[in-house]
């Protein structure tokens, strides 16, 4: 299998040549999904007994599967969180694999955790935490919120032996990514979403809510995860004032800036985040507004060992991890998965390649388009601004649309292959979220797509 042959000259080739058109391609097709038993009919069974082939196998992927994918990068994905990954950092992911490093410690890893570890140092830098904050790359936000709630939850449990036996509580807002909820569900903890307006959360909605506890809930409380950039909206809640709240009640304060970490490297929206260095740990995800590939999220923690107490695996056979003679950074000793991938490597290679400059002006260029496109709304009459742009988010209407309006003209986008921008609900009613990232969609972008709502 690992013998050099034909077929493998031929597959790295096509892998190649398949590779570099791809990345040479900024409007790759869009393509939408097909039933499983209509792809099944189009390629047939793909695994068997004697192989199919580098070349064929390739073909199908090449012809018909991807086919039925749609590319985060296409300029008029404007949908979700979309991603705009750089050519160097999709490059490098091809280097990640070729090299193949054992990822969880410094003893296998030394030479790409110390590359991890410069992208991290940038990370944290533009956090503004105290010295001695660091972190580490994870899967994503939701593995590195898990992460940083588990270690807030463990440091609770040391620091307070006579609730262990509660069930831990957090408080976070309606605002909040639906993995905090969902990872509270994997640790077994309850969530109370303050329901403030407009998916805001200020330290005085907070304080009202903690002084509204009964004496057995503020005794499990143990969390308050702030949201720096909603999902939705683009919104960063009041992370000084509740800093200051957290502080008072010696609560752990999370900053979940999953979609809108990139931002804290624009100087024009910097502000917005001050508190964030208050932060006992925070999450950024470099797959959504940092332009690395899947998967990259980040969790970044003010005291490491807390971390390293919660997380670090014990085992016979890793014991020589420990030793003096591995002594080194030990990723997997900061969050929940052991094996891993040196995923913060494409990160590095192209922050050291284009430098930190470049991908301040790629992240302000989200900002100014989301702001270009609430122009443009607010000057089109059959349009509504529901309020103002927020980082790289428009919330909008279209005048006399119901729900179903706005579903059938997704579909229409999408299956002609056209543009990916979904609906949200912004106050319960039926909205259009656009989501910029990718710094190469044009203004002709945005006035293509706003002309089909005519
Ligand atoms: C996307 C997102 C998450 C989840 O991150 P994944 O990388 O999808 O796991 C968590 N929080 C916020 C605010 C997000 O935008």
């Amino acid at each position: 299998m690992h013998t050099i042959d034909m077929d493998l000259v031929e597959m790295t080739l096509d892998v190649m040549k398949y590779t570099i058109d791809r990345i040479s391609n900024v409007t790759p097709e869009l393509g939408s999904p097909k039933k499983e038993e209509d792809l099944l009919r189009m390629v047939g069974e793909t695994i068997t007994p004697e192989g199919i082939g580098g070349e064929n196998a390739f073909k199908l992927f090449r012809d018909v599967l991807v086919k039925a994918t749609v590319p985060i990068d296409h300029p008029r994905h404007l949908a979700f969180v979309p991603a705009a990954p750089t050519r160097a950092a999709i490059m490098f992911d091809l280097v990640t694999s070729a090299s193949s490093i054992h990822g969880a410690y410094w003893m296998e890893g030394a030479g790409g955790i110390f590359c991890e570890n410069q992208a991290m140092k940038w990370l944290v830098s533009l956090t503004k935490l105290p010295k001695g904050a660091f972190g580490v790359f994870t899967s994503g936000g939701t593995a590195a919120n898990l992460s940083a709630l588990v270690t807030a939850r463990e440091a609770w449990r040391d620091e307070k032996p006579e609730f262990a036996r509660e069930r831990a509580l957090l408080l976070t807002s309606n605002g909040a990514h639906s993995s905090i909820k969902s990872m509270a569900k994997v640790m077994d903890a309850d969530v109370i979403l303050i329901d403030s307006e407009d998916e805001y959360l200020s330290g005085a909605d907070l304080k009202k809510t903690i002084d509204g506890l009964s004496i057995q809930d503020r005794n499990r409380l143990f969390a308050v995860v702030a949201t720096g950039g909603t999902t939705n909206a683009g919104i960063i809640d009041d992370l000084k004032t509740i800093a200051s709240i957290c502080e008072d009640e010696k609560l752990w304060f999370h900053v979940d800036c999953a979609y809108g970490g990139g931002a804290l490297a624009a100087d024009s929206v910097r502000h917005l985040f001050e508190g964030i260095e208050k932060a006992d740990s925070i999450t950024i995800d470099p797959h959504k507004w940092l332009f690395s590939p899947y998967d990259c999220g980040a969790v970044i923690y003010k005291n490491l060992e807390l971390a390293k107490k919660a997380h670090s695996q014990k085992g016979a056979y890793l014991e020589i991890f420990k030793d003096e003679g591995a002594q080194g950074f030990n990723p997997a000793d900061y969050q929940i998965q052991l094996t891993r991938r040196l995923r913060g490597l494409p990160l590095w290679f192209s922050l050291a390649m284009h430098g930190t400059n470049k991908y301040k002006r790629a992240i302000e260029r989200g900002i100014e388009l989301a702001q270009i496109a609430a122009e443009k709304i607010k000057a089109n009459d059959k349009l509504e601004l529901v309020r103002p742009a927020s980082l790289s988010v428009v919330l909008f209407k279209r005048k006399e649309w119901s729900a179903e309006d706005y579903r059938d003209w997704t579909y229409k986008n999408h299956r002609e292959g056209f543009a990916l921008v979904t609906p949200s609900l912004w106050k319960d009613e039926s909205v259009i979220r656009f989501c910029f990232i990718n710094p190469d969609t044009t203004e002709e972008d945005i006035d293509k797509i706003l002309k089909t709502l005519e």
